[in-house]
């Protein structure tokens, strides 16, 4: 039977890119009345967090792209994991060393550098060798009762070469060995690379199709040499076209909001926005704009997608949305709707601690709060009339923290504090001063809430986008 994962990293917010992946995976398994798999892939321990992986699940879970076996599910497959299976991968790496398929690695980052540098200096590919990062026996033995940390590294062949891969959607695709690195397999840490876990994971979870972005085209060789190391099956891979932004370069948050949750908060239907990833490369065979997933399971042929880049546009999605709204609601789910999507309890419970304090009537609540539950802010020129800095001044401030903020990590009360405290030092202006056009920009007003507490609410997309919103 076809078995198909859905396999994110919980690094960040939860990616429409990660969503879209899921829904064509959903869709062909469903079409073969197969499984669907959700693995999560967090063996990144420094980058991984809990808060990041249930977001991933609630966020999929909203668009109703619902999986058979998960972390949270359980299923026969198990641990759904990676972080849980850490033995597993270690036992499987042991097997390709004893096998002379991979080999230890105690190489140092400096001889790493100078190895690469080497490499740079005489041209062509820069993918390190076995042969080139092999140390004599005794040097190994050496290091080794000297305690130096190593990595595992897959033996991979040592020239030039055509290695050819198979794709569901380009036929045989020609990569060339030149490229391929001896990967690490496992780190110093003894947690498995992508590499590993990957391909260890599709094989004992019985996947049979992958169906991931075409950013893995280039590592399918390494891929496709470890399940020949292991005797294993390769299941059948599928490169799908990546998103992006409607100037045709990858979607990145840096030009378009790119977490569900903005897309949540925006208040978009989960239906209308599954719709338009349904749209994303692929389309019905009618061609009709407007379809549910069940349509588009019914519906749905993989040799139907399209291999010129999708383009995610905000404008079209909203287009597509009030479809939804106006054709498929009447006016009593409209206002289920609503009042699930803000007005919440869960919601009020967040906001009124902050509006309590300047409230006099009931009817106070909703100008102070309802720049958190819109979208864009209507901006003018004269929103800014009351900002005591220069031109050059206010676009500064707007810029450096947008450009602050794209880089943070997490999303918390303190680090944003201390981000835009630092950058007001920086450039030599006042915090009041400096924090007023950021007021206007995410509240509309410099009579709000604390900015600090706005931007958590609104969440990292939200508040970017009204950043970038503000500067245009
Ligand atoms: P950004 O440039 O916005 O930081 P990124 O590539 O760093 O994007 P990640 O957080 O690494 O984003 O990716 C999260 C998930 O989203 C990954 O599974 C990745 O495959 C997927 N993804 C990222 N960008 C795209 C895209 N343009 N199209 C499809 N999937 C994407
Ligand atoms: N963890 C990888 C990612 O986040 C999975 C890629 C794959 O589907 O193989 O993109």
């Amino acid at each position: 039977t076809v078995r198909t994962r859905i396999a994110p990293s919980p690094t960040g917010d939860p990616h429409v890119g990660t969503a879209y992946i899921a829904l064509f995976n959903l869709c062909f398994a469903r079409q073969h009345g197969g499984q669907f798999i959700l693995r999560i892939e967090d063996t990144d321990q420094a980058r991984s967090t809990p808060e990041s992986e249930q977001a991933i699940l609630d966020s999929l879970r909203w668009l109703g792209l619902d999986w058979d076996e998960g972390p949270d599910k359980g299923g026969d497959f198990g641990s759904y994991r990676q972080s849980e299976r850490a033995d597993i991968y270690a036992k499987y790496c042991q097997e390709l060393v004893d096998k002379g398929h991979a080999f230890h690695c105690y190489r140092t980052p400096e001889e790493l550098d100078e190895l690469r540098e080497a490499r740079r200096a005489a041209g062509g590919f820069t993918a390190l060798k076995p042969s080139e990062l092999k140390l004599s026996d005794e040097e190994v033995t050496k290091r080794k009762e000297a305690g130096m940390p190593y990595v595992v590294r897959m033996n991979v062949p040592e020239g030039e070469g055509p290695c050819p891969v198979d794709d569901m959607l380009r036929g045989t695709i020609e990569l060339d060995w030149g490229q391929v690195d001896a990967q690490i397999l496992l780190k110093s840490d003894g947690m498995p690379t992508y590499h590993l876990a990957n391909v260890v994971d599709d094989h004992l979870m019985g996947i049979t199709h992958v169906l991931r972005g075409e950013e893995w085209i280039n590592s399918a060789p390494k891929h496709k040499l470890l399940y020949e190391y292991f005797g294993w099956d390769m299941p059948q891979l599928c490169h799908l076209p990546l998103l992006r932004n409607p100037d045709k370069s990858k979607l990145s948050k840096r030009k378009n909001p790119t977490s569900i949750l903005y897309y949540q908060r925006m208040g978009f239907l989960p239906e209308a926005v599954v719709n338009y990833l349904g749209r994303m490369g692929w389309s019905m065979p009618d061609e009709s704009e407007k379809f549910s997933l069940q349509q588009m399971i019914d519906n749905f042929d993989v040799q139907r997608v399209s291999l010129g880049g999708p383009i995610f546009d905000v404008e079209k999605l909203s287009w597509l949305n009030g479809l939804w709204i106006r054709e498929d609601l009447n006016v009593d789910q409209l206002a289920d709707r609503l009042q699930d999507w803000a007005l919440n309890r869960d919601n009020l419970l967040k906001v009124l601690p902050l509006a309590q304090t300047r409230m006099n009537t009931l009817s106070d609540f909703a100008p102070l709060s309802a720049f958190l539950a819109a979208g864009q802010l209507p901006l003018t020129e004269d929103s800014f009339a009351e900002i005591k800095l220069d031109e050059e001044q206010l676009k500064q401030t707007l810029q450096f923290a947008l450009w602050r903020l794209e880089a943070l990590r997490t999303w918390e009360r303190d680090e944003i504090f201390n981000t835009l405290k630092e950058l007001a030092g920086q450039l030599d202006i006042k915090m009041k001063d400096f924090l007023a056009p950021l007021f206007i920009a995410i509240a509309g007003t410099t009579a709000s809430f604390s900015v600090f507490d706005s931007m958590v609410l609104l969440g990292p997309d939200m508040s970017r986008a009204r950043l970038r919103h503000a500067l245009n």
